[in-house]
């Protein structure tokens, strides 16, 4: 690790089906650094039928949230490698305000710091046609209204969480794939500076 390293977090927030995976994939390309999805990373460990995906598929399936401790000891652990000493993207966590709480000691653990928050916003309505769409296993009707229920209860209060700590940035979802880059690279561009 150089003197100029700076583990910066910038974490993607906002509700299921608005593209912040997406986006968060196609910055960490161009910026040459790693994005971290929670959802990716069960999804494996499911997929490998590690211990841990037999811990999560059945809760990962219903549409609900992965246990609080369960996933900072996930996150810790993905935190610790050095490919994120450059900075990274976090897609999928926190998710509740026990975790945002818990990225805090995580990032003093690990010498990271929090660099922003963006906020990718989609009317309801396109988020659910989204999904319908895109028809990964736990897309199902009933689950995808369980998720953006969740979604709304547990993670939506993370939006004045962060506005009060001046982190939050922002980011119009509906609009073509694009246009929503051109702004997430013009606000890290700016938290750069
Ligand atoms: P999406 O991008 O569609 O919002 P994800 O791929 O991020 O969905 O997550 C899929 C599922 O994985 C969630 O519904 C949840 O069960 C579990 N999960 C992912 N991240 C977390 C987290 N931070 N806390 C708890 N559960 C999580």
């Amino acid at each position: 690790m150089g003197a100029e390293a700076d583990k910066r977090c910038i974490v993607f927030l906002g509700p299921p089906g608005s593209g912040k995976g997406t986006q968060a994939e196609i910055l960490a390309a161009e910026m040459e650094i790693p994005t971290i999805s929670t959802g990716e990373m069960l999804r494996a460990a499911v997929s490998a039928g590690s211990e841990l995906g037999e811990r999560v598929e059945a809760v990962m399936a219903s549409g609900a949230l992965v246990d609080d401790d369960l996933m900072a000891e996930v996150v810790q652990a993905r935190l610790e490698h050095d490919d994120t000493d450059g900075g990274f993207f976090l897609d999928g966590y926190p998710r509740t305000e026990i975790q945002a709480a818990h990225l805090d000691r995580i990032l003093g653990e690990v010498g990271g710091r929090l660099g922003g928050v963006l906020f990718v916003t989609v009317p309801e309505e396109e988020l659910v046609r989204r999904a319908l769409a895109r028809g990964r296993g736990d897309d199902r009707s009933e689950v995808i209204h369980e998720r953006l229920r969740v979604y709304r209860e547990q993670t939506a209060p993370l939006v004045a969480h962060y506005d009060s700590r001046g982190l939050l940035h922002r980011v119009a979802g509906h609009q073509a794939i694009e246009e929503v880059t051109d702004e997430i690279r013009r606000i890290v561009g700016a938290l750069a500076a």
